[in-house]
């Protein structure tokens, strides 16, 4: 089976690790500071705040930023769960903005749409979460000029993004959202097994980032609110969590960093020879636009039908011969627990009809050029 997406383990990287298991520390020692400075430079931002995945980061991202109950937070219909998940976690509410057909992305017209309705209510969002979808970066800035006018805050959810760019720039430098979170899955661009990174340029969220990740405990004597009793002493100022990384994970995740660009490079040099010949085909993928380098965490077919048994065939038929093809994804408030929510079939348009046409098929930075031949005449000829 050809998988849709695969880690690549260096022998550097399994150095790495055996070095840290033989080390003094295998949680809070020095590997997990190293990691959080060697991204935070990476994407040009001030701070980086590491977790055990992504969920806990976007958790603790929705906490840092004071969402509570009876605040309303908005994400992307189409994205794994977890960027809508985080709000619940608050006991926020929790609502979708319909996505753009070309890119996949929340649609920023939508947005704007929503927003005049949701302020004649008195219903704006605390928080809109943009999702960066197969590694393409949302219209940040005209995102971040609603948040000017609207007065909410902005999470990226980059966890496809990380190594892309927007107007030139890193994803992660934060120049148009508080906080940026990125994931280190297996699938995802660089692995840690498990993990994740909140990434800020504003030093008090990097402190709430940090505090809320272990417990809610400090030793820093600026945090504390009692008096010092001594050498031992530490204070527990919030309700916290334990979503640390370990030093093992954070060693395979500066060791995966080095070849971040490289991964990427290959990632956009796979994506143009599909992008090819699928024009030569006649078959529609997920663009990407001008303002942006895409990290290509994924390549997503729009098959040109609305037929679900059309979609069905084309994943069922490829899957039996071998290519692991996925849907990315279907389509958050249609889930089971999200219409005991009250979300009905018909919301979202767009993500429903996107859903019936996406067809991920395999890209990693390994995948052989044999193989993608192999893919792309599989495809032609099941449709
Ligand atoms: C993978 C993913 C997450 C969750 O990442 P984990 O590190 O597995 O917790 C969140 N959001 C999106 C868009 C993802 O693809």
């Amino acid at each position: 089976m050809i998988p849709y997406g695969r880690q690549i383990i260096s022998d550097d990287d399994i150095e790495c690790i055996v070095d840290v298991l033989k080390s003094d520390y295998l949680t809070q020692g020095p590997k997990v500071p190293t990691f959080e400075r060697a991204v935070a430079n990476y994407c040009n931002a001030q701070h980086a705040v590491a977790f055990n995945s992504a969920t806990s980061a976007l958790h603790i991202a929705c906490l840092a930023l004071n969402v509570g109950d009876g605040d309303i937070v908005w994400t992307s219909p189409i994205s794994f769960v977890a960027s809508a998940n985080c709000a619940l976690y608050c006991d926020a509410h929790i609502d979708f903005v319909d996505i753009d057909l070309t890119t996949g992305n929340m649609c920023v017209e939508a947005l704007a749409t929503k927003l005049v309705r949701a302020k004649e209510l008195n219903k704006l969002p605390k928080v809109v979460i943009a999702v960066h979808l197969a590694g393409q970066s949302c219209d940040m800035q005209a995102i971040h000029r609603l948040s000017l006018q609207y007065n909410f805050q902005i999470i990226e959810d980059a966890s496809h993004a990380i190594g892309a760019k927007y107007l030139g720039h890193p994803v992660g430098n934060c120049a148009y959202s508080d906080i940026t979170v990125f994931s280190f899955h297996p699938v995802k661009i660089i692995t840690t097994a498990e993990g994740g990174m909140a990434v800020t340029n504003n030093r008090e969220l990097q402190q709430r980032l940090s505090l809320l990740r272990s417990h809610g405990i400090t030793a820093d004597p600026a945090q504390m609110e009692g008096e010092n009793h001594g050498p031992w002493y530490y204070e527990q100022v919030a309700l916290g969590f334990n979503y640390r990384m370990s030093e093992l994970h954070a060693a395979l995740g500066i060791s995966q960093l080095q070849l971040l660009d490289k991964f990427v490079e290959k990632r956009n040099q796979l994506a143009q020879i599909y992008a090819k010949q699928f024009d030569a085909l006649d078959i529609s993928y997920l663009a990407v636009s001008s303002d942006c380098y895409s990290s290509y965490h994924l390549f997503v077919l729009q098959l040109d039908t609305d037929c679900a048994e059309t979609h069905k065939r084309v994943i069922t038929d490829l899957r039996e011969q071998k290519v692991f093809a996925h849907v990315h994804y279907i389509p958050i408030h249609l889930q089971p627990y999200y219409q005991k929510l009250g979300f009905k079939q018909g919301d979202f348009p767009n993500a429903e009809l996107y859903y019936q046409q996406a067809v991920t098929i395999p890209l990693y930075p390994d995948l052989k050029p044999e193989q993608q031949a192999e893919i792309v005449e599989k495809i032609k000829n099941i449709l």
